[in-house]
């Protein structure tokens, strides 16, 4: 398919040549001789005319004599490279100028007609067998006292028709040939715009469709042609991407599935075989019940994050009260605070704070901040949450005065399994997926959280939503 579509593209140039040769060769010169045969004949029927009217009727009238009459017409036929005759209606040539003047040897044209042109003013043929060749010839009448004395006739060679003809056809075949080379650059401009980008694009699609998405394709054209390339290498990395994406998630969930399994499997395999000994089995029990409940954690965060992807994450919007939200969701970590001595400290703006957006996942990222902030504090801290208004948006913050956050992983956080280095130590059960499934729902609202940490002094997690109106019509 490839090679016709430059095949059909020479064809059509060498169709276009050979067309162009063949009406040069066949319509063109009849029509150019065609002209010049009209516009010659014109010429010398106005010739013959004047000749008539003037010097030919003066000799008729005897106002001239044949002599002088000779001597002007010799010269015009000189002048009209044509030979001039005067004949009269009986067909004796009076005069020839092809002849010297002879009066004891004249000559009579044998069945001479003055209308043999009929309703032309010209004929081309050998005017009564009295040319070798043939001629174009015009006839003009000679008038006297209203009366036909004769003809004049002026006979020009056909020889000299063909060779301007043939002196115009070179002109043709001239400007034939140039346009051809001419045409030859829409052939260079066609291969080097289209067809060779064309085969670059087809070359890449052919890789990607084999699964190489990592190939370049390189065109740099500036037109719908370079548009499709830039849209196919885009695409082609978006491909790449997403398949990078899935194996590092991939390899991300098996390592952190294998760690606990392979702690688990450890722990009992040393119980069955007595290197534990009985008395010991409940703290190791717990151990193992510890890493179960990381599984079951982790497991949670992935039919989270997946069913968010699945869905394109269709939220269900209604307008709620973010600051009976953020009572409720610190309220079930009452139990969790009571234990590690951290307290929980409320900075609501106004007593009901509504926003729009859809409160189950609002509550599920108020629940994994609030998580982390109590992960990562220690004992006897405060965590505040706090509500503020800002036009027409509402900030919430969750700030903590834990272990903070190094400045160079403040970016990667909210990455899928990120966990940063000094993290890892304080919270074996995370699972870094908290923070990403908080981005994603934010993302999907149209929203944005920031990050202001400090290593050893806290973090604070500000998010923006939506203000509802009826804080409006509330204040009314
Ligand atoms: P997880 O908490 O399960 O590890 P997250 O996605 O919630 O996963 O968090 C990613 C990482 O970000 C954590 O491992 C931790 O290093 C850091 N982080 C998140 N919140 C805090 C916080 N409040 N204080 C300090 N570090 C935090």
């Amino acid at each position: 398919m490839r090679k016709t579509l430059y095949l059909k593209f020479v064809l059509a140039y060498f169709i276009f040549g050979i067309f162009g040769y063949a009406i040069i060769t066949t319509f063109v010169p009849s029509m150019i001789r065609d002209r010049l045969v009209r516009e010659k004949a014109n010429d010398l029927y106005s010739e013959a005319t004047l000749i008539a009217n003037t010097y030919a009727s003066g000799l008729y009238s005897s106002e001239t004599t044949l002599e002088t009459v000779k001597i002007q017409i010799d010269a015009l036929s000189i002048y009209l490279n044509s030979i001039i005759r005067i004949i009269n209606p009986s067909g004796l040539v009076v005069m020839d100028t092809s002849e010297p003047l002879d009066l004891d040897h004249t000559t009579v044209i044998e069945n001479f007609d003055s209308t043999v042109t009929g309703s032309s003013y010209y004929i081309i043929d050998d005017f009564f067998q009295t040319f070798d060749e043939d001629v174009l010839s015009v006839i003009a009448p000679i008038n006297n006292n209203y009366m036909v004395k004769g003809y004049v006739t002026i006979h020009y060679g056909m020889s000299s028709i063909e060779q301007s003809t043939n002196g115009l056809l070179t002109i043709s075949y001239i400007t034939l040939i140039i346009l051809f080379m001419l045409s030859l650059i829409i052939l260079i401009f066609f291969t080097e715009m289209v067809y060779v980008p064309l085969k670059k694009i087809i070359q890449a699609t052919e890789q990607y469709a084999s699964g190489n998405m990592r190939h370049e394709l390189q065109v740099d054209n500036d037109d719908e042609i370079g548009y499709l390339a830039a849209c196919l290498n885009f695409m082609a990395s978006e491909v790449a991407r997403t398949e990078d994406d899935q194996k590092k998630f991939i390899a991300n969930v098996s390592h952190d599935f294998r760690s606990p399994l392979t702690s688990i499997r450890g722990y009992l395999e040393a119980m069955l075989d007595g290197t534990i000994p009985t008395e010991s089995y409940e703290k190791y029990l717990k151990i193992v019940l510890n890493e179960t409940e990381r599984l079951t954690k982790l497991t949670n965060s992935l039919l989270t994050l997946n069913s968010l992807n699945t869905m394109g994450m269709i939220l269900n919007l209604t307008d709620f009260d973010i600051n009976d939200a953020i009572r409720s969701t610190a309220a079930s970590f009452e139990g969790t605070c009571r234990s590690k001595f951290i307290s929980i400290e409320l900075v609501l703006t106004g007593d009901m704070l509504f926003v729009h957006a859809d409160e189950d996942k609002i509550q599920q990222v108020l629940y994994n901040l609030i998580d982390n902030a109590i992960k990562f504090s220690s004992p006897g801290y405060s965590i505040r949450l706090e509500t503020s208004e800002k036009r027409n948006k509402i900030f919430v913050s969750v700030k903590d005065s834990g272990i903070g956050i190094p400045k160079e992983d403040q970016k990667m956080i909210f990455e899928r399994f990120y966990k940063s280095d000094s993290s890892r130590g304080k919270d074996k059960k995370g699972t870094g997926l908290g923070l990403s499934i908080v981005k994603e729902i934010l993302t999907a609202h149209g929203e944005h959280i920031n990050v202001i940490s400090t290593q050893g002094v806290g973090s604070e997690f500000i998010f923006s939503l939506q203000k509802s109106d009826i804080n409006d019509v509330m204040d009314d």
